[in-house]
Protein backbone atom coordinates (compact mmCIF):
# COMPACT_ATOMS: atom_id res chain seq x y z
CA UNK A 1 0.00 0.00 0.00
CA UNK A 2 1.00 3.56 -0.54
CA UNK A 3 -0.79 6.28 1.21
CA UNK A 4 -2.34 9.52 -0.73
CA UNK A 5 -1.24 13.04 -0.03
CA UNK A 6 -4.11 13.36 2.87
CA UNK A 7 -3.27 9.62 4.49
CA UNK A 8 -5.75 7.22 2.86
CA UNK A 9 -4.27 3.66 1.92
CA UNK A 10 -4.32 3.62 -1.97
CA UNK A 11 -3.40 0.13 -3.96
CA UNK A 12 -2.05 1.54 -7.25
CA UNK A 13 0.48 2.00 -8.73
CA UNK A 14 1.22 5.38 -7.87
CA UNK A 15 3.46 5.73 -11.16
CA UNK A 16 1.50 5.14 -13.51
CA UNK A 17 -1.46 6.31 -11.75
CA UNK A 18 -0.12 9.61 -11.65
CA UNK A 19 0.92 9.82 -15.75
CA UNK A 20 -3.48 10.14 -16.29
CA UNK A 21 -5.01 10.98 -12.27
CA UNK A 22 -3.72 12.67 -9.53
CA UNK A 23 -5.08 13.65 -6.04
CA UNK A 24 -6.40 17.68 -6.26
CA UNK A 25 -8.55 19.56 -4.33
CA UNK A 26 -11.22 20.70 -7.19
CA UNK A 27 -14.40 22.86 -6.97
CA UNK A 28 -17.01 21.72 -9.48
CA UNK A 29 -19.07 24.84 -8.89
CA UNK A 30 -18.57 28.28 -7.10
CA UNK A 31 -19.76 28.90 -3.31
CA UNK A 32 -18.48 28.71 0.02
CA UNK A 33 -16.09 26.26 1.52
CA UNK A 34 -18.27 23.34 1.39
CA UNK A 35 -17.73 23.19 -2.97
CA UNK A 36 -14.14 21.94 -2.29
CA UNK A 37 -13.80 18.46 -3.10
CA UNK A 38 -10.65 16.15 -2.94
CA UNK A 39 -9.95 13.78 -5.33
CA UNK A 40 -7.65 11.19 -6.72
CA UNK A 41 -9.11 11.21 -9.95
CA UNK A 42 -8.10 14.73 -11.16
CA UNK A 43 -6.95 14.79 -14.83
CA UNK A 44 -2.86 15.09 -13.97
CA UNK A 45 -1.59 18.08 -16.50
CA UNK A 46 0.82 17.01 -19.07
CA UNK A 47 3.48 18.45 -21.00
CA UNK A 48 1.47 19.95 -23.70
CA UNK A 49 3.72 22.53 -25.77
CA UNK A 50 7.70 22.72 -25.73
CA UNK A 51 7.88 25.63 -23.17
CA UNK A 52 6.17 23.20 -20.17
CA UNK A 53 7.47 22.85 -17.21
CA UNK A 54 5.81 19.48 -15.24
CA UNK A 55 6.76 20.15 -11.43
CA UNK A 56 5.80 17.75 -8.85
CA UNK A 57 4.27 20.14 -6.01
CA UNK A 58 5.83 19.97 -2.39
CA UNK A 59 4.14 22.96 -1.07
CA UNK A 60 1.42 25.63 -1.90
CA UNK A 61 -0.03 28.80 -0.70
CA UNK A 62 -3.08 30.57 -0.03
CA UNK A 63 -4.02 34.26 -1.35
CA UNK A 64 -7.38 35.95 -0.94
CA UNK A 65 -7.82 35.64 -4.85
CA UNK A 66 -8.32 32.01 -4.01
CA UNK A 67 -10.98 32.38 -1.51
CA UNK A 68 -12.36 34.91 -4.42
CA UNK A 69 -12.48 32.67 -7.32
CA UNK A 70 -13.74 29.83 -4.74
CA UNK A 71 -16.93 32.08 -4.90
CA UNK A 72 -16.78 32.56 -8.66
CA UNK A 73 -14.56 36.16 -8.78
CA UNK A 74 -13.10 37.13 -12.06
CA UNK A 75 -15.11 34.10 -13.59
CA UNK A 76 -15.95 35.79 -17.07
CA UNK A 77 -12.54 36.79 -17.87
CA UNK A 78 -10.49 34.24 -16.81
CA UNK A 79 -12.89 31.38 -18.25
CA UNK A 80 -12.03 33.91 -21.60
CA UNK A 81 -9.05 33.02 -20.63
CA UNK A 82 -8.80 29.40 -20.60
CA UNK A 83 -11.28 29.15 -23.50
CA UNK A 84 -8.28 30.68 -25.35
CA UNK A 85 -5.57 28.55 -24.16
CA UNK A 86 -7.59 25.52 -25.00
CA UNK A 87 -9.08 26.86 -28.23
CA UNK A 88 -12.50 26.08 -27.01
CA UNK A 89 -12.25 22.63 -26.86
CA UNK A 90 -13.47 22.44 -23.11
CA UNK A 91 -17.18 23.43 -22.33
CA UNK A 92 -16.75 24.25 -18.73
CA UNK A 93 -14.46 25.33 -16.95
CA UNK A 94 -14.64 23.04 -14.13
CA UNK A 95 -13.20 21.11 -12.40
CA UNK A 96 -10.93 23.88 -11.01
CA UNK A 97 -8.25 23.52 -8.94
CA UNK A 98 -7.26 26.66 -6.73
CA UNK A 99 -4.12 27.60 -5.25
CA UNK A 100 -1.65 30.45 -6.67
CA UNK A 101 1.72 29.39 -5.46
CA UNK A 102 4.24 26.55 -5.71
CA UNK A 103 7.36 25.01 -4.40
CA UNK A 104 8.40 21.55 -5.77
CA UNK A 105 10.58 19.45 -8.68
CA UNK A 106 10.66 19.59 -11.67
CA UNK A 107 9.28 16.07 -13.15
CA UNK A 108 9.22 16.67 -17.28
CA UNK A 109 9.94 19.21 -19.64
CA UNK A 110 9.03 20.05 -23.12
CA UNK A 111 11.60 20.09 -25.70
CA UNK A 112 12.03 23.97 -25.85
CA UNK A 113 12.90 24.29 -22.09
CA UNK A 114 16.38 25.72 -21.72
CA UNK A 115 16.61 26.44 -18.13
CA UNK A 116 15.40 23.42 -16.53
CA UNK A 117 15.85 19.96 -15.77
CA UNK A 118 14.01 17.07 -14.08
CA UNK A 119 15.17 17.11 -10.57
CA UNK A 120 15.68 21.17 -10.31
CA UNK A 121 13.91 22.56 -6.93
CA UNK A 122 11.93 25.21 -8.25
CA UNK A 123 9.03 27.95 -7.25
CA UNK A 124 6.39 29.85 -9.14
CA UNK A 125 2.94 31.75 -8.95
CA UNK A 126 0.77 30.20 -11.08
CA UNK A 127 -1.85 32.84 -13.54
CA UNK A 128 -5.21 32.26 -11.87
CA UNK A 129 -6.33 31.14 -15.62
CA UNK A 130 -4.55 27.96 -15.12
CA UNK A 131 -4.92 24.70 -12.87
CA UNK A 132 -3.54 25.56 -9.48
CA UNK A 133 -0.91 24.23 -7.37
CA UNK A 134 -3.49 22.59 -4.39
CA UNK A 135 -2.62 19.14 -6.26
CA UNK A 136 -0.19 16.83 -6.83
CA UNK A 137 1.35 18.10 -10.22
CA UNK A 138 1.28 21.58 -11.88
CA UNK A 139 2.24 22.77 -15.66
CA UNK A 140 3.55 25.96 -16.05
CA UNK A 141 5.46 27.81 -18.85
CA UNK A 142 9.10 28.18 -18.67
CA UNK A 143 8.45 31.76 -18.24
CA UNK A 144 7.06 31.29 -15.10
CA UNK A 145 8.97 29.28 -13.36
CA UNK A 146 12.32 30.05 -11.20
CA UNK A 147 15.01 28.09 -9.13
CA UNK A 148 13.99 27.93 -5.60
CA UNK A 149 15.81 30.21 -3.24
CA UNK A 150 18.03 26.79 -1.89
CA UNK A 151 18.25 28.56 1.83
CA UNK A 152 14.67 27.82 1.72
CA UNK A 153 12.57 24.29 2.83
CA UNK A 154 9.30 24.22 0.37
CA UNK A 155 7.20 25.38 2.76
CA UNK A 156 8.85 28.49 3.27
CA UNK A 157 9.36 29.41 -0.21
CA UNK A 158 5.69 28.23 -1.08
CA UNK A 159 5.12 31.79 0.84
CA UNK A 160 6.18 33.99 -1.51
CA UNK A 161 6.11 33.42 -5.36
CA UNK A 162 2.43 35.30 -5.65
CA UNK A 163 2.53 37.97 -3.18
CA UNK A 164 6.16 38.46 -4.76
CA UNK A 165 5.62 39.16 -8.87
CA UNK A 166 2.22 41.18 -6.84
CA UNK A 167 4.51 43.28 -5.20
CA UNK A 168 7.11 43.51 -7.79
CA UNK A 169 4.61 44.55 -10.76
CA UNK A 170 2.94 47.32 -8.47
CA UNK A 171 5.70 48.66 -7.34
CA UNK A 172 7.93 48.64 -10.41
CA UNK A 173 5.44 48.37 -13.13
CA UNK A 174 2.70 51.28 -11.78
CA UNK A 175 4.96 52.61 -9.04
CA UNK A 176 8.28 53.53 -11.10
CA UNK A 177 10.41 52.09 -8.33
CA UNK A 178 13.40 49.99 -8.88
CA UNK A 179 16.44 48.69 -7.15
CA UNK A 180 18.45 51.60 -8.33
CA UNK A 181 16.12 54.52 -7.33
CA UNK A 182 14.79 54.03 -3.82
CA UNK A 183 17.30 55.68 -1.61
CA UNK A 184 16.02 58.86 -1.10
CA UNK A 185 12.32 57.71 -1.63
CA UNK A 186 9.67 57.43 0.92
CA UNK A 187 7.35 54.49 0.68
CA UNK A 188 3.86 54.45 2.50
CA UNK A 189 1.99 51.01 2.05
CA UNK A 190 -1.41 50.75 3.53
CA UNK A 191 -2.48 47.32 4.74
CA UNK A 192 1.44 45.81 5.79
CA UNK A 193 0.92 43.07 7.89
CA UNK A 194 -0.53 40.70 5.37
CA UNK A 195 1.17 38.67 2.62
CA UNK A 196 1.78 40.99 0.21
CA UNK A 197 2.60 44.34 2.73
CA UNK A 198 4.89 41.85 4.95
CA UNK A 199 7.09 41.05 1.56
CA UNK A 200 6.84 45.03 -0.15
CA UNK A 201 8.13 46.40 3.26
CA UNK A 202 11.41 43.94 2.56
CA UNK A 203 12.01 44.32 -0.64
CA UNK A 204 11.53 47.99 -0.31
CA UNK A 205 14.19 48.23 2.71
CA UNK A 206 16.55 45.84 0.35
CA UNK A 207 16.51 48.92 -2.18
CA UNK A 208 17.31 51.37 0.17
CA UNK A 209 13.54 53.08 0.55
CA UNK A 210 11.65 54.58 3.52
CA UNK A 211 9.41 52.58 4.69
CA UNK A 212 6.06 53.76 6.46
CA UNK A 213 3.46 51.13 7.14
CA UNK A 214 -0.43 50.98 8.66
CA UNK A 215 -1.62 48.17 10.67
CA UNK A 216 -3.39 47.02 13.47
CA UNK A 217 -1.48 47.32 16.56
CA UNK A 218 -1.18 43.75 17.38
CA UNK A 219 1.05 43.73 13.85
CA UNK A 220 3.77 46.41 14.60
CA UNK A 221 6.21 43.79 16.09
CA UNK A 222 5.81 42.05 12.83
CA UNK A 223 5.94 44.85 11.00
CA UNK A 224 9.10 46.43 12.66
CA UNK A 225 10.37 42.97 12.65
CA UNK A 226 10.71 42.93 9.15
CA UNK A 227 12.07 46.36 8.63
CA UNK A 228 9.19 49.17 8.76
CA UNK A 229 10.50 52.48 9.62
CA UNK A 230 7.20 54.29 10.84
CA UNK A 231 4.19 52.10 11.79
CA UNK A 232 0.80 53.88 12.44
CA UNK A 233 -1.80 51.92 14.13
CA UNK A 234 -4.87 52.41 11.79
CA UNK A 235 -7.22 50.92 14.99
CA UNK A 236 -6.58 53.77 17.13
CA UNK A 237 -8.06 57.13 15.13
CA UNK A 238 -8.02 58.81 12.54
CA UNK A 239 -5.30 57.10 10.68
CA UNK A 240 -5.29 59.78 7.12
CA UNK A 241 -5.29 62.90 9.96
CA UNK A 242 -2.11 60.78 11.81
CA UNK A 243 -0.64 59.97 8.67
CA UNK A 244 -0.94 63.72 6.92
CA UNK A 245 0.81 64.98 9.82
CA UNK A 246 4.07 62.79 8.52
CA UNK A 247 6.17 63.94 5.79
CA UNK A 248 4.78 63.24 1.94
CA UNK A 249 5.56 60.11 -0.15
CA UNK A 250 7.09 59.42 -3.22
CA UNK A 251 4.67 56.41 -3.87
CA UNK A 252 1.73 54.49 -1.96
CA UNK A 253 0.72 51.06 -2.23
CA UNK A 254 -2.27 50.51 -0.95
CA UNK A 255 -3.38 46.87 -0.22
CA UNK A 256 -6.74 47.88 1.47
CA UNK A 257 -9.08 50.00 -0.87
CA UNK A 258 -11.94 51.33 -0.51
CA UNK A 259 -12.23 54.98 1.48
CA UNK A 260 -8.43 54.58 1.12
CA UNK A 261 -8.35 55.63 -2.38
CA UNK A 262 -9.75 59.08 -1.84
CA UNK A 263 -7.21 59.97 1.47
CA UNK A 264 -4.00 58.54 0.64
CA UNK A 265 -3.39 60.10 -2.59
CA UNK A 266 -3.42 63.69 -0.17
CA UNK A 267 -0.62 61.92 1.58
CA UNK A 268 2.30 62.14 -2.25
CA UNK A 269 4.29 65.07 -2.70
CA UNK A 270 2.23 66.99 -5.45
CA UNK A 271 4.27 67.55 -9.41
CA UNK A 272 7.12 65.26 -8.35
CA UNK A 273 5.81 62.26 -10.16
CA UNK A 274 4.71 60.49 -6.82
CA UNK A 275 2.43 57.63 -7.58
CA UNK A 276 -0.85 56.12 -5.59
CA UNK A 277 -1.19 52.62 -6.53
CA UNK A 278 -3.78 50.10 -5.52
CA UNK A 279 -4.03 46.49 -5.82
CA UNK A 280 -7.71 46.54 -4.91
CA UNK A 281 -9.87 47.27 -8.54
CA UNK A 282 -13.17 46.78 -9.49
CA UNK A 283 -12.10 45.09 -12.85
CA UNK A 284 -12.66 41.90 -12.20
CA UNK A 285 -15.76 42.40 -10.25
CA UNK A 286 -17.44 44.72 -12.95
CA UNK A 287 -17.03 42.21 -16.15
CA UNK A 288 -18.29 39.48 -13.47
CA UNK A 289 -21.57 41.39 -12.50
CA UNK A 290 -21.77 43.55 -16.28
CA UNK A 291 -20.24 41.22 -18.55
CA UNK A 292 -16.59 41.37 -20.39
CA UNK A 293 -17.42 44.66 -23.02
CA UNK A 294 -19.98 46.70 -20.36
CA UNK A 295 -17.56 45.70 -17.44
CA UNK A 296 -14.40 46.56 -19.39
CA UNK A 297 -15.60 49.67 -20.47
CA UNK A 298 -16.82 51.05 -16.92
CA UNK A 299 -13.50 49.72 -15.12
CA UNK A 300 -11.30 51.84 -18.32
CA UNK A 301 -13.80 54.70 -17.52
CA UNK A 302 -13.80 54.99 -13.48
CA UNK A 303 -9.76 54.13 -14.24
CA UNK A 304 -9.15 57.56 -16.46
CA UNK A 305 -11.77 59.90 -14.55
CA UNK A 306 -9.61 58.82 -11.38
CA UNK A 307 -6.92 58.77 -12.90
CA UNK A 308 -7.21 62.46 -14.70
CA UNK A 309 -8.96 63.72 -11.15
CA UNK A 310 -5.55 62.85 -9.57
CA UNK A 311 -3.52 64.19 -12.23
CA UNK A 312 -4.85 67.90 -11.66
CA UNK A 313 -3.86 67.74 -8.35
CA UNK A 314 -0.23 66.36 -9.11
CA UNK A 315 0.02 63.13 -8.83
CA UNK A 316 -0.49 59.42 -10.77
CA UNK A 317 -3.36 57.35 -10.03
CA UNK A 318 -2.68 53.85 -10.82
CA UNK A 319 -3.92 50.04 -10.73
CA UNK A 320 -1.90 47.43 -9.73
CA UNK A 321 -1.79 44.18 -10.76
CA UNK A 322 -0.38 40.56 -10.27
CA UNK A 323 1.88 39.55 -13.66
CA UNK A 324 3.72 36.05 -13.77
CA UNK A 325 7.09 36.64 -14.49
CA UNK A 326 9.99 33.97 -13.98
CA UNK A 327 12.99 36.11 -14.30
CA UNK A 328 11.57 38.41 -11.73
CA UNK A 329 11.03 35.80 -9.06
CA UNK A 330 15.10 35.03 -9.82
CA UNK A 331 15.99 38.04 -8.41
CA UNK A 332 13.65 38.13 -5.71
CA UNK A 333 15.41 34.41 -5.02
CA UNK A 334 19.23 36.21 -4.75
CA UNK A 335 16.97 38.69 -2.37
CA UNK A 336 16.31 35.58 -0.01
CA UNK A 337 19.66 34.00 -0.37
CA UNK A 338 21.33 36.57 0.58
CA UNK A 339 19.33 37.11 3.56
CA UNK A 340 17.79 40.09 2.64
CA UNK A 341 14.10 38.73 2.17
CA UNK A 342 12.61 36.28 4.50
CA UNK A 343 10.04 34.18 4.43
CA UNK A 344 6.67 35.25 6.40
CA UNK A 345 4.74 32.45 7.25
CA UNK A 346 1.79 32.16 9.65
CA UNK A 347 0.08 28.92 9.69
CA UNK A 348 0.97 25.44 7.76
CA UNK A 349 -1.55 23.17 7.04
CA UNK A 350 -1.30 19.38 5.88
CA UNK A 351 -2.86 18.49 2.32
CA UNK A 352 -5.59 16.75 3.90
CA UNK A 353 -6.96 19.98 5.82
CA UNK A 354 -6.93 22.48 2.98
CA UNK A 355 -10.59 23.68 3.64
CA UNK A 356 -9.21 24.65 6.99
CA UNK A 357 -6.67 26.70 5.73
CA UNK A 358 -9.16 28.61 3.34
CA UNK A 359 -11.43 28.76 6.85
CA UNK A 360 -8.17 30.41 8.46
CA UNK A 361 -7.59 33.10 5.53
CA UNK A 362 -11.53 33.96 5.41
CA UNK A 363 -11.61 34.87 8.93
CA UNK A 364 -9.09 37.42 7.84
CA UNK A 365 -6.56 39.42 9.68
CA UNK A 366 -3.23 37.64 8.02
CA UNK A 367 -0.01 38.05 9.44
CA UNK A 368 1.70 36.95 6.75
CA UNK A 369 0.90 33.76 4.49
CA UNK A 370 -0.72 30.58 5.14
CA UNK A 371 0.92 27.87 3.17
CA UNK A 372 0.18 24.28 2.81
CA UNK A 373 2.24 20.98 2.63
CA UNK A 374 1.13 18.95 0.30
CA UNK A 375 3.85 15.97 0.15
P1 LIG B 1 -3.77 39.50 3.23
O1 LIG B 1 -5.13 38.99 3.52
O2 LIG B 1 -2.60 38.61 3.38
O3 LIG B 1 -3.48 40.81 4.12
C1 LIG B 1 -4.37 41.86 4.29
C2 LIG B 1 -3.89 42.59 5.55
O4 LIG B 1 -4.50 43.88 5.65
C3 LIG B 1 -4.21 41.85 6.84
O5 LIG B 1 -3.02 41.70 7.56
C4 LIG B 1 -5.20 42.76 7.56
O6 LIG B 1 -4.99 42.64 8.98
C5 LIG B 1 -4.79 44.12 7.03
N1 LIG B 1 -5.86 45.14 7.03
C6 LIG B 1 -7.20 44.96 6.87
N2 LIG B 1 -7.84 46.14 6.88
C7 LIG B 1 -6.89 47.10 7.04
C8 LIG B 1 -6.92 48.51 7.09
N3 LIG B 1 -8.07 49.20 6.99
N4 LIG B 1 -5.75 49.18 7.24
C9 LIG B 1 -4.56 48.51 7.33
N5 LIG B 1 -4.47 47.15 7.29
C10 LIG B 1 -5.63 46.46 7.12
O7 LIG B 1 -3.83 40.06 1.73
P2 LIG B 1 -2.60 40.23 0.71
O8 LIG B 1 -1.54 40.99 1.38
O9 LIG B 1 -2.26 38.94 0.09
O10 LIG B 1 -3.29 41.12 -0.42
C11 LIG B 1 -3.62 42.47 -0.13
C12 LIG B 1 -4.74 42.93 -1.07
O11 LIG B 1 -4.26 42.95 -2.41
C13 LIG B 1 -5.96 42.01 -1.06
O12 LIG B 1 -7.12 42.83 -1.14
C14 LIG B 1 -5.81 41.23 -2.35
O13 LIG B 1 -7.05 40.81 -2.85
C15 LIG B 1 -5.16 42.27 -3.25
N6 LIG B 1 -4.37 41.65 -4.32
C16 LIG B 1 -4.58 42.12 -5.59
C17 LIG B 1 -3.85 41.62 -6.62
C18 LIG B 1 -4.05 42.18 -7.99
O14 LIG B 1 -3.56 41.58 -8.99
N7 LIG B 1 -4.70 43.33 -8.13
C19 LIG B 1 -2.90 40.50 -6.43
C20 LIG B 1 -2.70 40.14 -5.04
C21 LIG B 1 -3.44 40.70 -4.04
P3 LIG B 1 -6.00 43.26 10.07
O15 LIG B 1 -7.40 43.09 9.51
O16 LIG B 1 -5.79 42.47 11.32
O17 LIG B 1 -5.60 44.69 10.21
Amino acid sequence: FLRNPIGQKIQTNAFSRLQSNMSAWVIDEYGNNGVLRFTEEATAPSISSGDDVLIRVHAASLNPIDIAMRAGYGSILLKLRRDLMSLGQNASEFPIILGRDVSGVVVDCGSGVTHFTPGDEVWAAVPPWKQGSLAELVSLSEYEVSHKPSSLSHTEAASVPYVASTALSALVNAGGLGRDNCADKRVLIIGASGGVGTFSIQLLKAWGAHVTVTCSHNAEGLVRGVGADDVVDYTAGDVAAELGRLEKFDVVLDNVGGGSEHWAPDLLKAWSGAKYVTLVTPLLANTDSMGLLEGGVRSGLALSQVAVKNMCNGVFYRWGFYAPDGPVLDDVSRLVDTGKILPVVEATFPFAQVPLAFQKLEGGHARGKTVISVN
